[in-house]
């Protein structure tokens, strides 16, 4: 695979000419180079994620450079990023810490040995807190988002919603007598149909709802910009096409197939905070469970309606 490219944010066209040719000496790679003269061109470059570090002007001509950073750090940016200024100081350096840089180098004094180390250490430094991030955020069997993360973005959203009066709906899933699969089957068994089911989930939902594993056998929906009504109808087909798509462990050996529970709660302005839309979700899953299972219930309000 070829080396992803090394990124130059600076409104100084020199700067790009110097930089292009030290790291085409270094001892590393051959790197390739891509440069962006301002802010826009250099924003969208660095958050189509797609270099292996940018190298960015602190004085962008009129504007800042660690705005930049720090919008693209909101638009989930994690490309490593390396500060570049004219003048030393500690403030600046602080303030490009703070923005989410990596490293922090004054102008004057980059030659090749500086420059190829800096870029070295801030990929490492990148790739050990993705990593961090990936634990920190994610569940380890399935990949998907972990409790407390869903619960933090759950918050996120419930401020959106009220802030901008737009609707989000919350769908707590559990798979029907799943102990029963550990209980036939084993263990290792029941988390390939974890797997399995986390996998559909994520498949068939649209990229901006979150899905999380929230506890054992049981997961968490956020479907943002739609009520409770289209929200039932696409965990509906969800399960339909799990109903067609069962897990199939060990070569087609054994089939495993289960059915799926679920509580959902549409947001609205008039409850007191994110935690009672959980609540609510909650109850309409044990409603559904006492119903029989496999089916979708819908909780507003305290009243419950069942599909
Ligand atoms: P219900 O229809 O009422 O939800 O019944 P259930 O059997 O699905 O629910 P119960 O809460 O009785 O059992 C859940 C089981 O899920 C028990 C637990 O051992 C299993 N479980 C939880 N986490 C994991 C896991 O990571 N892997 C596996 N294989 N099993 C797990
Ligand atoms: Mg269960
Ligand atoms: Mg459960």
């Amino acid at each position: 695979m070829a080396p992803r490219p090394i990124l130059l944010i600076d409104d100084d066209r020199l700067q790009h000419q110097l930089v292009k040719k030290i790291i085409s000496r270094f001892r590393t790679g051959p790197w390739e180079f891509d440069g962006a003269l301002d802010f826009s061109a250099g924003l969208k470059k660095l958050v189509s994620g797609r270099h292996a570090v940018c190298l960015l002007d602190y004085r962008l001509g009129k504007d800042d450079g660690l705005e930049l950073l720090r919008a693209a750090r909101v638009a989930g940016c994690t490309v490593p990023v390396v500060v570049l200024t004219a003048d030393d100081s500690v403030e600046v350096e602080d303030a490009a810490m703070e923005a989410g840089a990596m490293d922090f180098l004054v102008k004057r004094e980059i030659d090749g040995r500086v420059l190829e180390r800096s870029i070295r250490y801030a990929r490492k430094l990148g790739e050990t807190l993705e990593r961090l991030n990936q634990l920190a955020t994610r569940d380890g069997l399935t990949g998907l988002l972990n409790r407390r993360e869903f619960e933090r973005i759950l918050e996120e959203e419930w401020q959106r919603s009220v802030r901008f009066e737009r609707p989000f709906t919350l769908l707590l899933v559990d798979i029907d007598h799943f102990k029963q699969v550990n209980d036939t089957h084993g263990h290792q068994v029941g988390d390939e149909v974890l797997r399995h089911v986390a996998s559909l989930l994520a498949g068939q939902l649209r990229s901006v709802d979150r899905v999380a594993r929230y506890g054992g056998e049981e997961f968490a929906v956020i479907m943002v910009e739609s009520g409770c009504g289209a929200a039932m109808e696409r965990l509906q087909r969800i399960c339909a096409l799990l109903e067609d798509m069962p897990c199939v462990v060990g070569e087609k050996e054994l089939v495993v197939t289960v059915t799926l529970s679920a509580g959902v709660a549409e947001m609205n302005a008039s409850l007191p905070n994110a935690a009672h839309l959980i609540t609510l979700a909650d109850k309409a899953l044990y409603a559904a469970k006492d119903a029989g299972r496999n089916r979708i219930v819908a909780a507003q309000h305290g009243r419950r309606a069942s599909s």
